[in-house]
């Protein structure tokens, strides 16, 4: 009775700490290090294997952090972020100290007998929450790595029993296989086991696994591909403080005849959009950009020339997105189309 009121309880909070939108603190605890070397085997040590991963894994909570779109957002403790000596008292005090919300330790597994191999993941008891983020990290790392499925269990290793968290052990594979030890020590699978362990964290807490994605720049100037103008615009170099070889200007009247830039935007989600002109007093003071969601925004084309100035931030979905320049205001003046950058998403 008492464990099913606990497990209550603790669902609660999982689902409480979601919809108040919570910043979890994570501890990251890479195994060994310094003078411990950890298991070794197959021309690898587990110290430097399981740092590697550990930072692979802490590089994509803070891309998960930085992405707004999806996911989760993180506070990362790291017990040890380079080759040094941490006593098990050190780090569980980390975590401790920090009052992290979660204790993630990772680690390579090693056997006498090289046949040896699999995945297996580890909590102090269960079922708890320890345990239920145990049993999603060992989903995760089979998805990822397909290895033997040696499954969850409960041990009383020092770091589960003396942190004030629920905390997990992963035992990614054998460092003393071949077969696994191609995974313990590349690159690429450490990088996939880092992901992993954010799909089993963001599941965890309630969300669905997410790949976070790298914001990206994407610059079309009026002397590339990608921008489209009428022959009323004509390409100058009058003024300096262009972006490239020059730029359009055409004179205002009332008709939209608009300068086009257009981006391809690989992936969807919150972009900011800046402009670039040439500024000069000849130019008008409310040039009207039309975004690509819609939204007009004139800016004074007198000031702030040869640099990027922010129109807005808008959603974009994925495909070809314009903005427009529009020469349909005060007359009189010039305006004038050079370049504009897209970045995103974030
Ligand atoms: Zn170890």
């Amino acid at each position: 009775m008492t464990i099913y009121r606990n497990l209550a309880i603790a669902a609660l909070s999982a689902v409480a700490a979601l919809s108040w939108g919570v910043t979890a603190k994570v501890c990251i605890d890479p195994g060994h290090g310094g003078s411990d070397p950890g298991a070794v085997g197959n021309g690898q040590q587990e110290k430097t294997n399981v740092l590697n991963t550990a930072l692979k894994f802490k590089a994509w909570l803070d891309k998960d952090t930085q992405d707004a779109n999806g996911g989760g957002s993180w506070n990362i403790v790291m017990t040890r972020s380079t080759d040094v000596d941490v006593s098990l008292q050190g780090r569980c005090d980390i975590a401790n100290n920090n009052n992290c919300n979660r204790f993630m330790s990772i680690h390579n597994n090693a056997a006498s007998n090289s046949s040896a191999n699999g995945t297996e993941t580890f909590s102090y008891s269960a079922p708890n929450t320890a345990s239920n983020l145990r049993d999603k990290i060992q989903t995760r790392m089979i998805e990822a790595w397909n290895r033997t499925n040696r499954g969850v269990k409960t041990a009383s290793y020092y770091v589960l029993r003396y942190t004030n968290m629920p905390a997990t052990l992963s035992e990614l594979a054998f460092i003393t296989n071949a077969g696994d030890a191609v995974y313990t020590g590349g690159s690429s699978w450490q990088d996939l086991a880092g992901k992993a362990h954010m799909f089993a964290l963001q599941n965890h807490y309630g969300l669905a696994a997410y790949t976070p994605q790298t914001a990206q720049t994407y610059i079309v100037d009026n002397g590339g591909s990608g921008f489209s103008a009428s022959s009323n615009w004509f390409a100058s170099t009058s003024v300096s403080g262009y972006y490239g070889s020059n730029y359009h200007a055409r004179a205002t009247a009332a008709v939209s005849d608009p300068a086009q830039w257009t981006a391809n935007i690989a992936t969807s989600g919150n972009y900011q959009i800046y402009a670039w002109w040439t500024a000069a007093s000849n130019r008008a003071p409310s040039a009207p950009y039309v975004l690509p969601n819609g939204t007009t925004v004139n800016v004074n084309q007198q000031a702030n020339g040869g640099k990027w100035n922010l129109l807005g931030t808008v959603s974009l979905s994925a495909g070809a997105r314009t903005t427009k320049l529009s020469c349909w205001t005060t007359s009189g003046y010039y305006v004038i189309a050079d370049a504009i950058k897209y970045y995103g998403p974030n």
